[in-house]
């Protein structure tokens, strides 16, 4: 079966009793059992949900695992996936990634004994450089927020392999319909599903696939252990997002596209970052592992003013923290999303305060131009 196939059948055969051909919604905490010791697999919710099952199985199938689950946010995602290292177990981070990640790995899971260090993901050398005999996971995010740049895939899981240890990428940008590490060599997928696999700004959720037995066996003692799973609500939205997804994910590259393009050439803008510009330092493997670009560009307009009045001005395009969904978002990453991001580390990176990170929505094209050109003059 292919993409948009299986996004639309798989985990959601009309349901037995009526035939409802959605996934009902399965709004409760506790099942019913038959008598003591018998009871129909399904004995308390935070255990086993249907419209949870669905879900799960549903996004497997697209990100071509064997399992996967479900969370009540991306962050609880990342969370639970760092749960399965112990005191002491080494991490290798990309440095330029969601400023949530960091502060989790850096603020809460250094607390309990992991380490980090933090590299630049760009060359699989540093990857190979900063290996110890502690080392226990890679973990990387592809294209990245909101600098978008790439790590190559298959040749940091050769790393990975190497030296025997786990490789999790964060694939929330991608999103499966572009990219899908798992058949690159990653064991581990995060998502926070809040973003494009939601796509209409209407919930908050995560979730993690895998291709191997024992990770999914340790997930998902992990997750009922750990207890951080989603409502059934943001299940069965989910799932009613994920059957529009290859559609939403086309729409939002081919207006993207035109938009990067057009940025590229407009004398107020300094540099434009999206992968599938040829100017794109690493646009040739972003055609190797990628099956689209995405929507998400990043523009350096050079200075916090420029930022404050461009972003001002906009009026279909609405300032807000958060991505990939239906409607175009303006965000400004300094003041929104990398504050918990060290100035140092962000100069380095280039998370300036000129820097606005746009997620095109799925809105005409033409609309979206005229909007940013008539901003543009507000410089
Ligand atoms: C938003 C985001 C997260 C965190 O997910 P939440 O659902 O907000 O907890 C993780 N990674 C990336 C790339 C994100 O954009």
């Amino acid at each position: 079966m292919k993409f948009s196939t299986k996004a639309i059948h798989v985990g959601q055969e009309p349901e037995s009793v009526t035939g409802a051909v959605t996934v009902p919604l399965f709004q409760t905490s506790t099942y019913a059992q038959i008598e003591i010791g018998k009871h129909t697999g399904f004995e308390y919710a935070r255990t086993q949900n249907p419209t949870r099952f669905a879900w799960e199985e549903n996004l497997a199938a697209l990100e071509e695992g064997i399992a996967a689950f479900a969370f009540g946010s991306g962050t609880a995602a990342v969370d639970t996936v760092m749960r399965l290292l112990n005191a002491g177990d080494h991490v290798i981070m990309a440095e330029d990634m969601y400023g949530g990640t960091y502060r989790l790995a850096t603020k809460v899971l250094e607390r309990f004994g992991l380490t980090f260090s933090f590299v630049d993901m760009r060359d699989p050398a540093n990857v190979a450089k900063a290996v110890t005999d502690r080392t226990a996971m890679i973990y990387t995010e592809t294209p990245t927020n909101p600098m978008m740049t790439l790590t190559d895939l298959v040749e940091v899981a050769k790393v990975a392999r190497q030296h025997g240890v786990l490789m999790v990428v964060d694939n929330t940008f991608a999103s499966p319909y572009f990219q899908r590490p798992l058949t690159l060599g990653a064991d581990i997928v995060v998502h926070s599903a809040t973003k494009y696999l939601g796509g209409h700004s209407d919930l908050v959720s995560g979730i993690v696939a895998t291709n191997r037995d024992d990770i999914a066996e340790r997930l998902k003692f992990l997750q009922n252990a750990v207890g951080a799973v989603p409502g059934p609500f943001e299940c069965w939205l989910l799932l009613r997002s994920s059957k529009t997804l290859a559609v939403r994910m086309d729409r939002h590259q081919s207006n993207a596209m035109q938009i990067a393009a057009y940025c590229a050439s407009h004398p107020r803008v300094q540099v434009t970052h999206y992968p599938g510009l040829p100017s794109h330092p690493q646009h040739a493997l972003a055609q190797r592992q990628m099956s689209g670009f995405g929507g998400m560009i990043s523009i350096e307009l050079g200075s916090l003013a420029a930022a404050t009045a461009f972003t001002k001005a906009l009026k279909v395009f609405t300032l807000a923290e958060s991505l990939g969904g239906v409607e175009s978002l303006v965000c400004h990453p300094v003041s929104m999303t990398h504050g918990s991001i060290p100035k140092e580390q962000r100069d380095r990176l280039g998370v300036t305060e000129g820097l606005v990170r746009l997620s095109v929505g799925i809105e005409d094209v033409e609309d979206l131009l005229a909007d940013l050109e008539q901003a543009f003059q507000h410089i």
